[in-house]
């Protein structure tokens, strides 16, 4: 008799999830105030009234307890911009970590320099930084580090290593949106912390980045590089005169987020502590009910003092995988909760199938863009075997933490039948 869900078996679960994203209550009448403003982009004339862009900036720097925030229109933008005002470019290594998404190659690789493609730790996932210190060679010129899934990455180390080798760290705050070390914000250690604010992510308005930085100057070329060399002007211009001013100081390219975007962000960051805290107190109960399971948890790094999710991550052992993968018990758990989001980690950086410079003419003759040579047996190790469950089903209640419990305890029970 077939049990599980996949081969026809009734699922554990046919309720819904908690839809992802949801507006947060401003939002509508935010987006309705730029509707009729006359001014949709920040490139648009000024109408007498602050740009939304600038209020998010100011609020995502007062957020964070640092003096700038300049917004972009992606997380791959934000990379890019920070790679850029730091001064990365042609012939530089950038050392990024081996497990992460690709953008984190792809936006080396746009800024004309090479990713070096480090290992991450067994237990936080994320860059471990003997590997980091291992890679560096006289062209290294930027140091990437991810706080994936739901750890934050070891900043007292790498930020001693990018000290004492004098190359910049640049966060990359896609999944940490609030995560605390020490203390202090994630995004607040490096030259930059940059952030995503795509859909998927814990703050979002559908597209959009930011980034963060203490240091007026790189604020002052983040600027430039994001609004085709232009910055804003330092005093109030006149009604239907442009706000942003044609320095020439430094060329640069489009990636401006759009007013809608920044307005819908300011009123969905009054929700993000508050939803962080619900996702923390959900992911306890996943440690210690998948745990039991034999499902180890991700780990953050010791100085971590308020944890983030953007997903929760574990690695599952051997005898509950076999010889079935990470992406089959995946997608067998999920067919149990009604399509929640569980998924296999990343791919390891060597074998991203999204990673393929060759496919584009821009890269041809490039040395060094290709990654396959490159060992990385913790990465692999968990392209594997380790499972992540996204934030949005973090977002529901004790009993849909039970729900996701009982929908692994069952395919592990019944793995059987996903054999032959
Ligand atoms: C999402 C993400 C990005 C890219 O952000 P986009 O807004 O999709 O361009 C970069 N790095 C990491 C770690 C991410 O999760």
């Amino acid at each position: 008799m077939t049990l599980l869900a996949v081969n026809g078996g009734s699922p554990i679960r046919s309720q819904q999830w908690p839809l992802w994203p949801a507006p947060a209550p401003g939002a509508l009448d935010a987006l309705n105030e730029v509707l009729h403003s006359g001014r949709w982009a920040i490139s648009g004339p000024y109408q007498g009234k602050q740009s939304f862009e600038r209020r998010f900036a100011a609020a995502f720097a007062e957020f964070h307890g640092i003096g700038h925030c300049v917004p972009t229109s992606s997380g791959t933008a934000s990379l890019m911009v920070a790679l850029e005002a730091c001064g990365v470019g042609a012939g530089d290594e950038v050392i990024i970590p081996g497990l992460t998404w690709v953008a984190n190659a792809s936006t080396v690789a746009g800024v004309n320099a090479v990713p070096v493609p480090v290992d991450v730790d067994p237990r936080t996932l994320c860059l471990d930084p003997a590997a980091v210190e291992r890679a560096i060679t006289p062209r290294t010129a930027a140091i990437v580090v991810v706080h994936l899934y739901s750890a934050v990455a070891d900043l007292d180390a790498l930020t001693a290593i990018a000290e004492r080798h004098d190359i910049p760290l640049i966060e990359d705050c896609a999944q940490a949106h609030g995560a605390r070390y020490r203390d202090r914000r994630v995004g607040t250690f490096g030259a930059f912390g940059t952030f995503s604010m795509q859909h998927s992510k814990v703050l979002t308005s559908g597209e959009g980045g930011a980034v963060i930085t203490g240091d007026p100057a790189l604020s002052r070329r983040a600027e430039h590089l994001r609004a085709d060399g232009r910055t804003y002007t330092p005093d109030e211009p006149a009604v239907g005169e442009m706000e942003l001013a044609q320095t020439a100081e430094l060329m640069g390219s489009n990636r401006c987020l759009s007013e809608f975007q920044a307005a819908l962000l300011l009123a969905q960051l009054e929700l993000l502590d508050e939803q962080n805290d619900r996702r923390r107190a959900n992911a306890a109960l996943l440690d210690e009910g998948l745990g039991a399971l034999g499902i180890q948890p991700q780990v953050s790094s010791p100085g971590t003092t308020e944890r983030t999710y953007y997903e929760w991550a574990g690695r599952i052992s051997d005898d509950g995988i076999g010889q079935i993968g990470v992406e089959r018990i995946a997608a067998t758990v999920a067919a149990e909760l009604s399509g929640a989001a569980i998924y296999a980690s990343y791919p390891p950086m060597n074998h991203n199938r999204l990673y393929r410079p060759a496919t584009r003419s821009r890269f041809n003759g490039v040395p060094g863009l290709d990654l396959t040579g490159y060992p990385l047996p913790v990465a692999e190790d968990a392209g594997q075997r380790v499972v992540t469950i996204h934030h949005s089903a973090l977002l529901g209640d004790e009993s849909d933490m039970k729900d996701i419990v009982r929908a692994f305890e069952k395919v592990f029970t019944n793995h059987r039948e996903l054999r032959g």
